[in-house]
């Protein structure tokens, strides 16, 4: 098969780094792509929202299927475009993409299907979002509607703060995103990411996580794209898991496909585990990044093969395995970053690193004079698999130390909710 995949992040590389080990695969192509994925793909240079010239660059290269990593493309359509033009791709229908990008749409299908969710409304203008609020009071959760880069959220611990990110919304804060409002009750308990891989009818297990979303350590300071993550997650027992299937991405499948917009990719859901049981807090379209590469390092099976299943309604006749081992991923991020990060320094030691038994997933790097150099806020995912999230844990901190980088920097405690877990016995 030959293979285009789009994106260029650390979850990218992961998937690339998967698919190589495939038989199926004989070229891989990717675009943009970044170096780390450059030593498996051939790197291609398309523009993400010209369509119809990615559907002519398939057609010239007889691209057998189109992954796409990242949600904006799938928003934007590309599968629908694509799949027009007779060109198999794995990824969501714009359709079925709303699942991510629009809060308000999931959170109607919820209502509608009776899927366990925080209580909420939908408001479009500042008065009546103001009053909801004001009737509800706080801890309170306002969000944007549309794609925000995880940045459209605000949990609000006072009425003022919950005022404030109203106003901010519709002031145009986060753009277009934000002319639609949802105002969320706040819900308590762990959180957990559950990915299923989805044909449309059956959807498919596809492994738990755990992430880090603040760039300190002890969860401190502002949020980020992620600043590691593990897998499993111990909070998702096989009796949670059971549940989360029945009650939310059941319904889930079955609405979507009763809407008109049947599921086809990945379905992330992020969940809290609450005193009563799973709650969905959000779903994603897509790999989570930095959650897909500590996936792909347990998965066992042949990842093409069941990409294939799910393109091609075979899903219901898959299995997937998991390696026992828990896998755990530390992403080291350039200075500034989640501001302004600092480009262009200098990074040494991956071969060195790499020895320590780590895979380094390539996200935020570039080539300069023959250098590898920080091209971006999130740079390396340092990931490792052990028999104890707590030994890759270990793992992954060892390779870190070979790594030659002073101008970058990275979480230390990545994993210790788990490994907390493992200390207590339990
Ligand atoms: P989202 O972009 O919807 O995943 O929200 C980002 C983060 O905000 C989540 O990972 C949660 O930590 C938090 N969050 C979102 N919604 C809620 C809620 N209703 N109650 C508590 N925390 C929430």
């Amino acid at each position: 098969m030959n293979v285009l995949l789009l994106g260029s992040g650390g979850r990218e590389h992961a998937l690339a780094w998967k698919m190589s080990a495939s038989p199926l695969l004989t070229r891989l192509y990717a675009s943009p792509g970044n170096p780390g994925i450059g030593r498996l793909a051939e790197l291609v240079k398309l523009d993400i929202s010209d369509h119809s010239a990615i559907a002519a660059f398939c057609q010239d290269k007889t691209i057998d299927l189109v992954v796409v990593g990242p949600e904006a493309p799938l928003v934007a359509g590309i599968a629908d475009d694509l799949r027009a033009w007779g060109i198999r791709v794995f990824g969501p229908s714009k359709a079925a993409a709303r699942l991510e990008g629009s809060k308000g749409f999931t959170k109607d299908l919820c209502a509608k299907f009776n899927i366990p969710t925080a209580a909420y409304g939908r408001f479009s203008d500042l008065a009546s979002a103001r009053a909801y609020v004001e009737q509800t009071g706080a801890p309170i959760v306002i969000k944007a509607d549309g794609l925000a880069a995880g940045k459209g959220v605000t949990i609000a611990m006072t009425l003022e703060e919950a005022l404030a990110a109203i106003e901010a919304c519709f002031d145009g804060a986060f753009g277009a995103a934000g002319a639609e409002v949802v105002v969320e009750e706040y819900l308590t308990g762990e959180e957990a990411s559950f990915f299923c891989l989805c044909d449309g009818a059956t959807a498919l297990p596809f492994g738990t996580a755990q992430d880090h979303k603040r760039v300190g350590d002890g969860d401190t300071g502002p949020n980020t794209g992620g600043m590691g993550a593990y897998s499993p997650a111990p909070v998702m027992t096989p009796e949670m898991t059971d549940r989360t299937m029945r009650e939310i991405i059941e319904p889930t499948m079955r609405g979507m496909a009763e809407l008109g917009a049947p599921f086809a990719g990945i379905l992330f859901a992020g969940l809290m585990i609450t005193d009563q049981g799973p709650k969905l807090i959000e779903y994603n379209t897509r790999f989570g990044d930095p959650e897909c590469q500590v996936l792909m390092m347990r998965l066992k099976d042949d990842l093409l093969v069941l990409l294939n299943a799910a393109v091609d309604g075979q899903l219901a006749h898959m299995s997937a395995r998991w390696s026992d081992e828990a896998a755990l991923t530390v992403v080291m991020a350039a200075r500034g970053y989640p501001g302004t990060p600092e480009k262009g320094s200098v990074i040494r030691g991956l071969d060195e690193a790499a020895s320590e038994g780590a895979e380094i997933f390539h996200a935020g790097t570039a080539i300069n004079g023959g250098a590898l150099v920080a091209n971006g806020g999130r740079v390396l995912n340092v990931t490792a698999l052990g028999a104890t999230v707590g030994e890759a844990q270990r793992r992954a901190y060892a390779a870190i130390d070979r790594i030659d980088w002073p101008q970058g920097f990275f979480r230390h405690d990545i994993g210790w909710r788990a490994v907390e877990r493992e200390k207590a016995g339990g």
